[in-house]
């Protein structure tokens, strides 16, 4: 157990200077770049440790496996962040328990959350999720349909829209993913001027395309690999 601890402290904190060199590449701060350890599949303990090692926020795609270790965790004081796929009717458990819904990509889904929220008298940050390479991407609203959700998001009190979200499809050149990136920026400063209001988050970056997420603007990279290794199979 003392090894994994030592091998996941250690390799956090080669992401994070891996991030950090990306930062100031980039002209940049690396305190403005959040590191989220993607920790879906892997077992609480590996949280635990990382936690114990610093580490503050932490990234879950399924609902069930995060609430299970929510309550396993309860003890600890770190930010999880939704980031799957989410059903909108399993809305109703992710409101009010995550820091950060990143994958919010229908308008049923905002309704969902907001009711939730409103209901458990609590504001939901969310981002949504934009699909850019079209049928490439799997999950996320089009283009064409994210200043419409963007409008209704704004108008609901259960959340709070704070920016957007974009997973490119995988490429193994990492700079290949960068117009991706470019273009979700382009399209958050579109939007902050359609809304009239600040939406500073960028949810950018992975295992294999951070460094061009962050020279484009990422707030927050979701890193699961690099610092957990290979998932186990779901
Ligand atoms: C699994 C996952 C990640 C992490 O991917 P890695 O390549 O392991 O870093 C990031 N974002 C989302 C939405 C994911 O589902």
């Amino acid at each position: 157990m003392q090894d994994r601890k030592q091998e996941l402290a250690e390799r956090a904190a080669e992401v994070r200077e891996a991030l950090a060199d990306a930062a100031r590449e980039a002209g940049r701060k690396p305190e403005d770049v959040t590191l989220v350890a993607v920790s879906k599949l892997h077992p609480a303990s590996d949280i635990r440790a990382l936690a114990e090692a610093g580490q503050t926020d932490f990234g879950e795609n399924y609902v069930q496996e995060a609430m299970d270790k929510q309550e396993e965790l309860a003890d600890l004081d770190v930010n999880f962040h939704f980031i799957g796929g989410l059903q909108s009717n399993k809305a109703k458990f992710v409101a009010g328990n995550f820091a950060l819904v990143h994958s919010v990509d229908s308008a049923k889904l905002v309704r969902a959350l907001h009711k939730k929220a409103e209901s458990l008298g609590v504001v939901q940050d969310i981002l949504i999720q934009v699909s850019i390479a079209g049928e490439a991407q799997k999950s996320g609203i089009t283009t064409e349909l994210l200043p419409q959700l963007a409008e209704e998001a704004m108008g609901m009190s259960g959340v709070r829209l704070v920016g957007l979200m974009t997973m490119p499809p995988f490429f193994d050149e990492p700079d290949r993913a960068r117009p991706i990136f470019a273009r979700l920026r382009q399209l958050r400063d579109e939007l902050e001027k359609q809304l009239g209001t600040k939406l500073p988050h960028l949810s950018m970056g992975m295992t294999g395309d951070f460094v061009p997420a962050v020279r484009e603007g990422a707030t927050m990279v979701r890193i699961g690999t690099r610092i957990f290794g290979a998932r186990p199979p779901k």
